[in-house]
């Protein structure tokens, strides 16, 4: 929506296809208390928010920033409000966005096909020519593609744009589901799913070695762990074990404790009072639910007194408390990602205008591409980011061709008329 709005407003004659019934399904189906569409910080903490391409949306993101965007929307009459650290409509509503960009649709006089997919492209001596829906050839000098990737494919994100590419010989980087809770090894319980560890330090082992740790929030789930931290490593942790490699994720259930100091401070809080139990310390800094699973995970009795267990016991409970290991076996499906993780390979597109390098007039925007962000409104962001790129190269011709036709009006306006070239989102 938003490339044919840009291309639109660049001059650009547009025709937009979607194959669902009604346009923004994706956004609609959003869970409204989760949805935002941008990150409130700078540029760079933006990049930094990808942990696939975000080098190389830089230009684009400069382009079309949040700011820029937030900024548009008040425009066209939508108002933001920041929860933490993302903006949203004022109102909450994903729905008020689709409105607000299909009315700006209409507006810009953009023809727009519901119920119409695109089933393949016309490409000749490496030059688009159209496209081809319902059977049907349409000619068209630029097209941009913003048929997303894998996931969520009931909202229409099927693939086939990824297919489209593969055919015009872009290499296309493997796809995984992205942002997608990770299944353990390990039997969580039945005591686990929907318990939260607010503050956690995790670390990731790739074939038994010490990768990157980061602090975040966890969230079990059934048979799974979540949270935007896990969420953030899900692409790569699925690209892993596609290569046959082990992942364990280890939790630090306490981190602010180092593990010399951790023995000490179980005494020290068992001295405390003589009825207190180890499950009523490790209470302190997790969840209820969660020490049953500690008690499985070290073998020790956490019904008893701290003094009452064995070496053996305080030693393993000391080790799950620092090192609660997880082994991840997979993750959910497409169905249940929020993301695809992979895409159009971002070595043969342009990075200043989105056109692929292989076919001339082809531009790609949006979870086609190999990027992949975060939680925390990176992804729509993006989206926009580079749609709105792509449609201001794509029109670039048309625009011209709009000015010129404005100063030889008097004299040649059919010429200029036919010169007019179509565009296409
Ligand atoms: C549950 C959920 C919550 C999310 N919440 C957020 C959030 O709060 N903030 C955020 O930034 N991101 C969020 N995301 C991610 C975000 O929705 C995506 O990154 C974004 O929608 C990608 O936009 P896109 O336009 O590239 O692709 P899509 O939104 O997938 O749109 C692709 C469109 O192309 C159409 N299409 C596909 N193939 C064809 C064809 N052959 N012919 C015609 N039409 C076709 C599809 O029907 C679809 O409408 C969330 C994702 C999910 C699943």
């Amino acid at each position: 929506m938003m490339a044919a709005i840009t291309a639109a407003e660049c001059g650009a004659r547009v025709t937009l296809y979607e194959k669902n019934p009604i346009l923004g399904k994706r956004l609609l189906m959003l869970e409204t208390e989760d949805f935002a569409y941008t990150h409130g910080g700078d540029v760079e903490q933006l990049v930094e928010g990808f942990s696939r391409g975000g080098e190389f949306l830089y230009p684009a993101l400069i382009r079309f920033s949040n700011q820029a965007w937030i900024g548009y929307l008040e425009k066209l009459g939508l108002k933001s409000i920041s929860v933490e650290d993302r903006f949203l409509p004022e109102t909450g509503k994903p729905e008020d966005l689709v409105n607000l960009l299909s009315d700006e649709l209409k507006k810009r006089g953009v023809e727009v096909k519901i119920s119409t997919k695109t089933q393949d492209l016309l490409v000749s001596r490496k030059k688009i020519q159209g496209l081809v829906a319902h059977n049907l050839e349409a000619k068209y000098d630029r097209v941009i593609l913003t048929t997303g990737g894998l996931a969520r494919p009931k909202t229409g994100s099927t693939g086939d744009g990824l297919s489209f590419a593969e055919k015009l010989r872009h290499n296309i980087i493997p796809t995984f589901p992205g942002l997608v809770p990770l299944k353990t090894l390990e039997k969580l319980g039945n005591e686990l799913p929907g318990a939260v560890l607010k503050k956690v330090k995790l670390t990731l082992f790739v074939d038994k070695e010490r990768q990157e740790s980061v602090f975040g929030k966890v969230k079990f789930v059934s048979g799974a762990i979540a949270g935007p931290t896990i969420l953030a490593m899900s692409g790569k942790v699925n690209r892993l074990l596609s290569e046959s490699k082990s992942v364990e994720i280890s939790l630090d259930l306490k981190p602010d404790t180092p593990r010399e100091h951790l023995e000490e401070w179980f005494k020290a809080e068992a001295e405390k009072g003589l009825n207190v139990s180890v499950g009523d310390l490790l209470h302190t800094f997790i969840p209820g639910r969660m020490i049953p699973v500690v008690g499985r995970f070290s073998g020790a009795r956490v019904y008893k007194g701290y003094f009452a267990l064995s070496s053996l016991e305080k030693k393993a409970l000391l080790i799950v408390v620092k090192d609660m290991r997880f082994n991840i076996t997979g993750s959910g499906s497409y169905q249940d990602a929020l993301v695809t993780s992979g895409g159009v390979d971002l070595s043969e597109v342009d990075i200043d205008t989105m056109e692929s390098k292989l076919v001339k007039g082809l531009y790609f925007a949006g979870e086609i591409l190999d990027i992949e962000g975060k939680t925390g409104a990176y992804n729509l962001q993006a989206a926009f980011s580079t749609a709105r790129t792509a449609a201001e190269a794509a029109a670039k011709t048309t625009k011209r061709v709009v000015k010129k036709k404005a100063t030889v009006k008097k004299t040649t306006t059919k010429k200029a008329k036919k010169a007019t070239k179509k565009a296409t989102a």
